[in-house]
């Protein structure tokens, strides 16, 4: 059956569809972006990219810079200045409102509380700042109570943790050793703050067997945090090259990824957690449910704003309309911020193709289209009607075998 999916998929090539042939236009000015996607900015949800992680773990794929050097949290505050500054005369307003914020990395703790604070002020969040929603993912390795309480009185209300596995062969075997286990770590955060907890975990890691992955089902009924986030490896050699190290052996195969996957489904909905679709479990609360508006590149989003601007290297914007990324090499996109634009690639919509395109653009996080695929007759769930964890599953298996792009 997983073997059919995997052939299907081969087939059409959908990894390498971006940008979109069909779009409107493609890699266009950021002047020329803001007219074409005229409107779309009323309200802002905003995602910040903070790139830097002070070791590198050997699995990982996200837009990253290695460095011990905390110099750098006072220059990248400077271009993340300039690129505000530049976007509000661009746009012709005098603040952002950010009603959602979403800050990634690369490791957004990697900040010291000070310098995050200097980025509140740049991005006009004051303490106590009302937000419909926000998410900043978090490295437990380097975080503690003081910290949290900071992130809190800002109003920040998600975070996430990465903590993938609890299994010490398979951290080590990712290079994520660590003095602490996380039970240490989640022994010394208060009772308050697991309300506002999600545990992020990693499926077909490298060396993970059942039993090391079903005891990370034993830390969620133990803590029983806000959400869980179930993500996938996805080896993307040719782009990363620090997954040059698996051996093929080493990884766990497709078959074993689904069985595990769904066990998770059917342990998670046991222990009252609700899928919202992109791997993202919720306990069942009604108004989350709710509250839940829709998904968008950062997951499921409970803002009703129809978007999301980008701030920072390499980071992702998201409209209706269209979608765009910054340059992801520090020295490049610093440079192009300079000339005030800091697009690397972008697509503009056909207005009357733009539900399409947009589903097209969220296929590139699972790669795979409505109604490509007969669920029913394979005898499994219909990742676009129930879970669309499924994609994430399709999205592994494919990466694995396909060549680069
Ligand atoms: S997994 Fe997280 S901490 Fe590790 S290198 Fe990637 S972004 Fe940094």
């Amino acid at each position: 059956m997983i073997s059919s999916i995997i052939e299907n998929q081969k087939a059409k090539r959908r990894l390498s569809i971006y940008p979109s042939s069909l779009a409107e236009s493609k890699n266009v000015s950021f002047d020329e972006l803001l007219v074409k996607l005229d409107g779309a900015f009323v309200d802002n949800s905003l995602y910040v990219h903070i790139p830097f992680c002070e070791r590198m773990c050997s699995f990982c794929a996200c837009n990253t810079s290695i460095t011990g050097d905390h110099s750098w949290e006072e220059k990248y505050l400077k271009y993340l200045s300039f690129e505000k500054e530049s976007l509000l005369e661009q746009l012709g307003v005098s603040r952002l409102n950010v009603s959602r914020l979403v800050v990634g990395g690369g490791t957004p703790n990697f900040f010291s509380i000070k310098n995050f604070k200097k980025l509140f002020h740049i991005l006009e969040i004051e303490r106590d700042h009302s937000f419909d929603d926000t998410l900043i993912e978090l490295d437990w390795r380097c975080l503690d109570q003081e910290y949290v309480d900071f992130l809190k009185d800002y109003g920040l209300s998600q975070f996430r943790l990465a903590i993938l596995d609890t299994n010490p062969k398979v951290l080590g075997g990712i290079q994520r050793n660590s003095s602490i286990e996380i039970q240490d770590f989640l022994k010394d955060i208060d009772s308050d703050t697991f309300d506002r907890l999600n545990f992020e975990f990693l499926l077909g890691l490298p060396f993970q067997t059942e039993d090391s992955f079903t005891a990370n089902l034993k830390l969620v009924e133990e803590y029983r945090p806000q959400a869980v986030t179930l993500n996938h490896f996805v080896k993307v050699p040719w782009i990363k090259e620090n997954q040059r190290l698996y051996k093929e052996s080493d990884i766990p195969g497709p078959e074993f990824v689904a069985d595990l996957e769904t066990q998770w489904i059917q342990e998670l909905s046991q222990l009252g957690y609700v899928a919202l679709g992109f791997g993202y479990w919720t306990r069942n609360q009604e108004q989350i449910i709710q509250g839940f508006q829709s998904l968008d590149i950062s997951g499921p989003s409970f803002s009703k704003t129809p978007g999301i601007l980008g701030l920072g290297v390499g980071s992702l914007s998201q409209f209706p309309r269209g979608f765009w990324t910054n340059h992801k090499n520090i020295p490049v996109y610093s440079r192009e911020l300079e000339r005030k634009n800091p697009v690397q690639d972008s697509v503009v919509l056909f207005s009357e193709d733009q539900e399409k395109k947009h589903g097209e653009f969220l296929n590139l996080l699972g790669t795979i289209e409505k109604d490509q695929i007969d669920w029913k007759s394979l005898g499994i769930p219909d990742p676009f009607t129930t879970d669309s964890t499924w994609r994430h599953f399709l999205a592994l298996a494919m990466s694995d075998r396909l060549e680069s792009p």
